[in-house]
């Protein structure tokens, strides 16, 4: 039996931020030397603002970069999968993308990313023996994930209310 649970494709756009850094030069503290460090992706963009104002005494910002991911997620059956030994198409990278990948996951079940047609097919079958799973009512998901990133300018992101000048 198969029941049919269709629903349109889902897009989910994440950004995060990261801060670039040099140390200061103790003789030249406007200058910054040795090699670039950079933050942790910072999941809002005035945590920016904050990580700089925290750090500003002993580094100096070299460039903060805006990175969005856009994943786009739609059902699809497993006879729309290539077939056995075939490679998971690679999605086109679209302009000013610097990457664009795919994945299968199942709705609510399975590992986050099964990465080619074969693994979607192998976990399928294993999941008959799954006493908890319910295969009639698996939905298979492609998942497209694309990645951009630019530099930004520090003073046109949003104040940190913690550390406003
Ligand atoms: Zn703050």
């Amino acid at each position: 039996m198969t029941i049919a649970l269709s629903f349109p494709p889902t897009t989910e756009t994440v950004m995060s931020w990261t801060v670039h850094v040099q140390q200061r030069d103790p003789q030249d503290r406007t200058r910054g030397i040795g090699a670039e460090h950079s933050s942790t992706h910072l999941a809002a963009a005035r945590a920016v603002r904050h990580h700089i104002a925290h750090t500003a005494d002993h580094v100096l910002v070299t460039r903060v970069v805006e990175h969005t991911r856009v994943v786009t997620t739609r059902s699809i059956e497993l006879a729309d999968l290539p077939g056995p030994g075939q490679p998971t198409p690679p999605p086109a990278v679209p302009d000013g993308a610097y990457q664009a990948l795919r994945h299968y996951r199942f709705l609510r079940c399975g590992p986050y990313a099964l990465l080619n047609p074969d693994a979607v097919r192998h976990w399928h079958e294993q999941a008959e023996h799954n006493p908890y799973i319910r295969r009639e009512l698996l939905r298979l998901l492609e998942v497209t994930t694309v990645r951009y990133q630019r530099s930004v300018v520090p003073r046109n992101l949003p104040a940190c209310p913690c550390c406003t000048p």
